[in-house]
């Protein structure tokens, strides 16, 4: 058989970006140091022997004694020299006012251990290649969600320790991602078509508690690490900011009043778990207070609009047919507009597990369905007020079984739905103006306007 010839097609890419890198300190900063080149060469990266050559050096200094700190300066002032554009990271990143009053011109200085902040910061100044034919990861990541929402993590682990919850366990203590990290990736999500982010970790309002609220360079201001502060600068976005998680902590309010400003979601989900004091004291519980629902009618009042959402267990250890009712008419006056009810059961490891006075199952069964039926009536209620209005609503499907939206009161998978007649064709992740006509329990009913 004749070899046909094969066509070969050269391609030409620009040449790969390159970063000088100087690693001191000790091998804990040596380590950091690897995991961030390993980044970087992975995206492509080349890295240079001579400051000349790069185009952009990073520095990863010591501070441990003076005489390192004194090295690590120098070695600053002569990448800057040579080059021009230095980023600083390590121990040193810990006082960056030190290094700014003596080289105002560096272009970032993050803490130890913040790769995703070098890395981000090393794309700010040479993105990385795009390669369509090598890259399998779009610059957004990689997402288990649809396209137009996307979840976003803030932090990991927890410095509560809730008696029936072994996540701290798991994952130890809280620690959150620097704010720019936290708001890069927002932008990479709402720049690939994100059109609502959803905002989670363990304990939303607790952010920066652990980094002393540490500020970190956004968009050439900086932004601390805490929870307003965050939430203030993603409602600059032009996407629909969703908090999940939230402790109903003082420093909530703030957040609450750029919700009224339009900044971000009227929206907030609280897992308040209980009602009864001592029930909450069992389940050792933060944010636990007495005056929850002064907050939350002071809360009405300065964003009319919220939508508050909260996850209850019924059954837990000791709980009495007092507590139980008093949880029933705190949920009578909280008028909450979305609400989960788990069963209590033990998990394994959990502190109360061997707490005394184990609920019987069938008195849990019973106070699960009383429970449910009290917040279906609540929420049919607080739905029913929202017929003859118009509300913006996202679309989530177009299919021959109907076709799917959300308003600002639903966040995906856990609340309720709009479902929406309309003769037009509707595109999946689009916004739309949706006149209520009817309401249920969950959900409601309505025609495009
Ligand atoms: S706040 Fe949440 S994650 Fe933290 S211990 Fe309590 S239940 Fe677990």
């Amino acid at each position: 058989m004749k070899k046909t010839g094969t066509i070969s097609k050269k391609l030409i890419s620009p040449p790969a970006p390159r970063v000088g890198f100087v690693s001191l300190g000790c091998a804990k900063a040596l380590v950091d140091s690897e995991r961030i080149l390993t980044q970087l060469r992975a995206e492509g990266y080349e890295f240079s022997g001579g400051y000349g050559e790069a185009d952009v050096v990073v520095v990863n200094t010591c501070g441990f004694l003076d005489s390192a700190r004194e090295e690590s300066l120098s070695v600053i002032g002569e990448a800057l020299a040579e080059n021009g554009k230095v980023i600083v990271t390590g121990c040193m990143g810990a006082t960056p006012e030190l290094i700014r009053s003596k080289y105002p011109d560096v272009l970032a200085i993050t803490g130890p251990q913040a790769y995703e902040s070098v890395v981000n910061a090393v794309h700010k100044v040479v993105p990385p290649l795009h390669d369509p034919y090598l890259d399998l990861v779009p610059p957004q990541g990689v997402k288990l969600t649809p396209r137009h929402y996307a979840y976003l993590k803030i932090s990991e682990g927890c410095n509560n320790r809730c008696s029936f919850c072994i996540i701290p366990k798991l994952r130890g203590d809280l620690v959150s991602r620097p704010a720019s990290d936290v708001l890069g990736e927002a932008e990479r999500l709402v720049a690939s078509g994100v059109k609502e982010l959803l905002v989670v970790s363990q304990d939303t309002s607790a952010y920066g508690i652990d980094t002393k609220y540490a500020k970190s360079d956004w968009r050439g201001r900086e932004v601390r690490a805490k929870f307003y502060d965050l939430c203030e600068a993603m409602g600059e976005l032009g996407a629909w900011v969703r908090l999940h998680y939230v402790y109903p902590y003082p420093h909530v309010d703030e957040v609450v009043e750029l919700m009224a400003d339009g900044k971000i979601l009227p929206y907030l989900d609280i897992p308040f778990q209980h009602a009864s004091p001592k029930v909450l004291k069992n389940m050792r519980r933060p944010a636990n207070q007495e005056k929850v629902l002064e907050r939350i009618a002071s809360w009405r009042k300065i964003c009319p609009d919220i939508t508050l959402r909260s996850t209850f267990i019924v059954g837990f250890p000791d709980e009495s047919e007092e507590d139980f009712q008093f949880m029933l008419d705190w949920l009578k006056e909280a008028q909450l507009d979305r609400v989960g009810c788990f069963r209590y059961e033990n998990v394994s490891e959990a502190d109360s597990n061997s707490l005394p006075n184990h609920v019987p199952q069938d008195v849990v069964e019973d106070r699960w369905n009383r429970f449910m039926q009290v917040q279906q009536e609540i929420s049919a209620k607080r739905l029913k007020k929202k017929v003859g209005q118009t509300l913006k609503v996202l679309i989530d499907e177009v299919s021959p079984e109907g076709i799917i939206g959300r308003s600002a009161a639903d966040a995906p998978e856990i609340d309720g739905v709009v479902h929406i007649s309309s003769k037009k064709r509707l595109l999946v992740g689009s916004f739309l103006d949706v006149q209520i006509e009817q309401s249920d329990e969950y959900d409601l009913f309505g025609s495009v306007v």
